[in-house]
């Protein structure tokens, strides 16, 4: 690996499958740290000379690396200060994008304030969180985004852009929908309620809590619990983290074909959940499950996780064209049996073509 010193310190030559949760990807021609704006605009520059691609990394916990790497300029957004402001009711927090998310949440957290406790736990860093409107037992980052600040790559200038502009959805955004040729994140804002009880919703936490209203450390607790009983925490200890987390998103079909869904598999007690306008959002890993795959099978090199059957996992070296061999074996199960095509949550990173087929 070759040090090359420019206007921050670039990594050369750099293997991604070690900077990725899934453990998966080729080099990357170039890697660089960024700690502050002044630097990022420099890098960003110094791409734009070079005539260079660039791709803006977290902890890469939600990519899929080609094998073959990433031929440009990896730039991974580390800068670490976190501000807060409190009125009698709201605490107004703002967190560099490369502050670790679940850190955030466990300051905020003991500080007493609510808003983003179930979304603990959440791999990753800040500046990811509004790339996919993280969310998690019954939260959504989109309920406490007050905005994000980004530097545009085209024009090389600095925006704060209002929530309510960052076309944020169920696992999406203008950030995830621009790709590599959008925005780069530095900071978020967030605005949180200065009360120390959650109202909880999801299930698996009113098992553990028994109330819908929770102390907020109580529920970040109780969230930290059941993820980790379903390897959904990083651990470095535990086979089945080694994945991008979900790996599909939850299908949203209308009432009356979900209906007929049913009928298919003679359940009428399939998992949906009320989605607006007459549409529901269905358990992917349910379908899944009902198209014949089982938790912790393997097939070559990969294979589900032991606790549920969303989570492709890298079990022995596995290569990005396992992961996509498996999960497109994956798809067209589902499509054959339901007409579903699951679409998948993470971003794909170094491939030439459609990673998928219908
Ligand atoms: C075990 C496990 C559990 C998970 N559970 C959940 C969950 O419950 N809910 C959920 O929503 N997600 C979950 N995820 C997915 C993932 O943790 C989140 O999407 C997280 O926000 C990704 O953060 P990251 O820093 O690793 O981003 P990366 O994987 O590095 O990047 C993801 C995308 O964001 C872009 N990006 C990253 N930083 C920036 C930036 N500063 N500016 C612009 N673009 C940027 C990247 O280019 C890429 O397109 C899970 C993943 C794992 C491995």
């Amino acid at each position: 690996m070759t040090i090359v010193q420019l206007e921050a310190t670039l990594l050369e030559n750099v293997p991604l499958a070690d900077l990725t949760s899934l453990g998966i990807g080729g080099p990357a021609r170039y890697v660089v740290d960024i700690d502050n704006t002044v630097r990022l605009t420099n890098a960003l520059t110094w791409a734009t000379k070079m005539d260079l691609p660039i791709l803006v990394l977290g902890d890469g916990t939600n990519v899929v690396v080609a094998d073959t790497g990433f031929d440009g300029l990896v730039v991974r957004m580390n800068n670490q200060s976190v501000e807060c402001d409190t009125d009698e009711t709201k605490a107004r927090v703002i967190a560099d994008a490369g502050v670790s998310w679940d850190t955030l949440v466990e300051c905020c957290v003991n500080e007493g304030w609510t808003g983003i406790e179930c979304l603990s736990g959440i791999p990753g860093r800040v500046g990811a969180a509004p790339v996919q409107n993280i969310g998690a037992y019954g939260q959504q980052l989109k309920t406490t985004l007050d905005a994000v600040h980004a530097i545009e790559r085209a024009t090389g200038k600095s925006r704060r852009i209002a929530a309510t502009d960052c076309g944020l959805g169920y696992r999406t955004s203008v950030f995830k929908q621009s790709g590599r040729d959008g925005w780069v994140i530095t900071k978020v804002e967030l605005r949180l309620e200065r009360e120390s009880t959650s109202v909880v919703s999801h299930h698996d936490l009113l098992r553990i809590l028994g109330d819908r209203q929770a102390d907020v450390a109580a529920t970040r607790q109780a969230v930290l619990e059941v993820r980790h009983n379903k390897s959904m925490l990083l651990d470095a200890d535990d086979r089945n983290s080694k994945s991008v987390g979900s790996f599909f998103v939850n299908p949203v079909v209308s009432a009356l074909r979900a209906n007929d869904i049913a009928r298919i598999f003679a359940d009428d007690k399939m998992p949906q959940q009320p989605a607006g306008h007459g549409h529901v959002k269905l358990s992917a890993a349910w379908l899944i499950e009902h198209c014949g795959f089982t938790r912790g099978e393997s097939h070559g090199r990969v294979g589900l996780s032991d606790h549920h059957t969303l989570a492709i996992v890298n079990r022995d070296n596995a290569t990005a064209k396992d992961v996509i061999a498996f999960a497109q074996r994956i798809r067209s199960r589902v499509a054959e049996a339901t007409d579903i095509v699951l679409e998948p949550e993470p971003v794909f990173v170094g491939f030439d073509a459609p990673v998928f087929y219908e």
